[in-house]
């Protein structure tokens, strides 16, 4: 069985004997892929595989999927044409991945971690009506290391609740001294989700803070989909209860079950930036982001467009009835300071954001 699992992923299911060279397949796969096709001119697509099995790396369906996808990430780095085979060592013999077990949890303590800011504008008008939280890890020697690179490994660690924690508590202190009409979006990841102990700290935070629950968006993404979907929802719909809003991030990067969209009590979609990208490449690239569009509108959510960083894209998406966007364009994820200015900038009648912030892009 074979799907597409994201923009660029493919899934293959095999079912097959111990005997079985699986990697002798996989090889014949990528060989059949990367021979060449004619599209005006000759073009040579390449691929690269990881695999995991049952059950030797993995007994649920969950853990071989992650495990799987791990080795397809190895495989990313060694290059086009590669192929890993899981084994436990991938999840720790990185050297990045040492690097970062050995500093974060000092990280913690020496607040090395921060919490930017990244505005969101309405598409009429383009006044700032949010900011999204995005966290940031400068290291004294090695500088600034991504959020993609550094929270898989604290979830690993089991440090993700302690660094949650402190995000979300972050957010909702700065939050106070902003408008009452400026909402905060947290993100949480799939493994966040799963902690029990989420809804407690949440009710907890909101409290510390007095900050209205409705200022606050929690973005979840359908990573939350992969096992447990009844727990999972039902978790969601606790937080929900607790008077925030629920946003779906990164729709249209995986596969979604749409069924499962009307389980969750959502209020908003956040369009991958992949669509956005796409718009003006290709003539489909429109068709496709005002579909999905249309189709968040339909369901009664409001529709945001992540990853918006040309004027071109902006009037596209406004056409398209995008209710609210994302991106460099506006301006790029800063520290707190740096919302309080353009708050203050606001207040005064400043611009909107709707053109690229110089003090913010720069
Ligand atoms: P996300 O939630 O989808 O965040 C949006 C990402 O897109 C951010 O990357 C942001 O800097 C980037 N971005 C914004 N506008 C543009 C644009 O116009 N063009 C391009 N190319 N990129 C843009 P960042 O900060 O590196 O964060 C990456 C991911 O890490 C986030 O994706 C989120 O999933 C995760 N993350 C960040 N902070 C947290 C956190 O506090 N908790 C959790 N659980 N995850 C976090
Ligand atoms: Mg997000
Ligand atoms: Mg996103």
């Amino acid at each position: 069985m074979c799907g597409r699992v994201a923009s660029d992923a493919f899934a293959v299911v095999l079912t097959a004997g111990p005997d079985v060279d699986i990697e002798a397949i996989l090889r014949a796969a990528l060989q059949s892929i990367g021979r060449p096709h004619w599209v005006d001119n000759v073009v040579r697509v390449s691929a690269h595989a990881g695999f995991a099995q049952a059950p030797h790396h993995a007994t649920t369906r969950g853990e071989l999927t992650r495990r799987a996808n791990r080795a397809l990430r190895a495989a990313a780095k060694k290059g086009p044409g590669s192929i890993v085979i899981f084994d436990l060592s991938i999840d720790t013999t990185s050297n990045d991945q040492k690097f970062i077990h050995r500093e974060l949890p000092r990280a913690i303590s020496a607040n090395e971690l921060e919490v930017h800011y990244q505005p969101i504008v309405s598409s009429q008008g383009g006044r700032m009506v949010g900011v999204e939280a995005l966290l940031r890890w400068t290291h004294a020697t090695r500088g600034a290391i991504q959020p993609t690179t550094f929270i898989p490994v604290a979830e690993q660690m089991g440090l993700m609740d302690t660094i949650g924690a402190f995000v979300l508590r972050r957010t909702l202190q700065d939050a106070r001294r902003w408008p009452d009409d400026l909402y905060v979006a947290v993100n949480l990841s799939p493994l966040q989700v799963r902690d029990r102990t989420i809804v407690d700290m949440v009710r907890s935070a909101l409290a510390d803070s007095a900050v209205a629950p409705s200022r606050l968006v929690l973005e979840i993404t359908e990573g939350v989909l992969i096992d447990d979907r009844d727990e999972m929802v039902k978790r969601i719909n606790d937080l929900h209860e607790l008077g925030v809003r629920v946003a779906l991030d990164d729709f249209g990067s995986g596969y979604y079950n749409l069924g499962y969209l009307q389980r969750f009590p959502l209020d908003k979609l956040k369009i991958d930036r992949s669509f956005v990208a796409a718009l003006g490449r290709s003539s489909n690239g429109g068709v496709i982001i005002q579909a999905i569009v249309a189709f968040g509108r339909a369901l009664g959510l409001s529709v945001l467009v992540e990853g918006v960083e040309t004027e071109h894209q902006r009037v596209l998406l406004r056409l398209a009835g995008c209710d609210e966007m994302q991106g460099f364009l506006f301006a790029k994820p800063a520290p707190a300071k740096a919302i309080d200015k353009l708050l203050a900038q606001a207040k005064q009648g400043g611009k909107p954001l709707s053109a690229a912030d110089e003090a913010l892009t720069a």
